[in-house]
């Protein structure tokens, strides 16, 4: 579903039919955190989705206030892998373990 960001996110769910007005997130959800409209604009997650929809990762979402965005919330997301049972550092790459990295190109003759 597109978020209020014009973007796809598999974590936002929207309900409009005959005038409601449901928005929430459910990712920031399962994690307990307050969603507001404006996360969605400067979220990672629709990116990550898009790179990289292995079903061995999970996401956890939080909202920060990092200094170098100077003070306004922002979604930070960790990912685990639950194959590999290891942190993921590259989300949108993956692990590793499904996909091996670096990639072997072969060049025929
Ligand atoms: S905050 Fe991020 S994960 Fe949540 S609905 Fe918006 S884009 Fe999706």
């Amino acid at each position: 579903m597109k978020t209020p960001a014009g973007k796809e996110c598999p974590w936002f769910y929207g309900d409009y039919y005959r005038g409601r007005n449901v928005e929430e997130c459910r990712l920031l959800a399962a994690s307990n955190q307050q969603w507001t409209r404006d996360l969605c604009k400067t979220c990672p997650v629709p990116a990550i989705s898009m790179a990289n929809s292995c079903q061995y990762m999970k996401l956890r979402a939080a909202v920060t206030r990092p200094i170098t965005a100077i003070f306004q919330r922002r979604v930070q997301v960790t990912a685990y892998c639950e194959k590999s049972k290891r942190n993921v550092l590259e989300p949108q790459i993956g692990c590793g373990e499904c996909h091996a990295l670096p990639f072997e190109f072969k060049v025929k003759e």
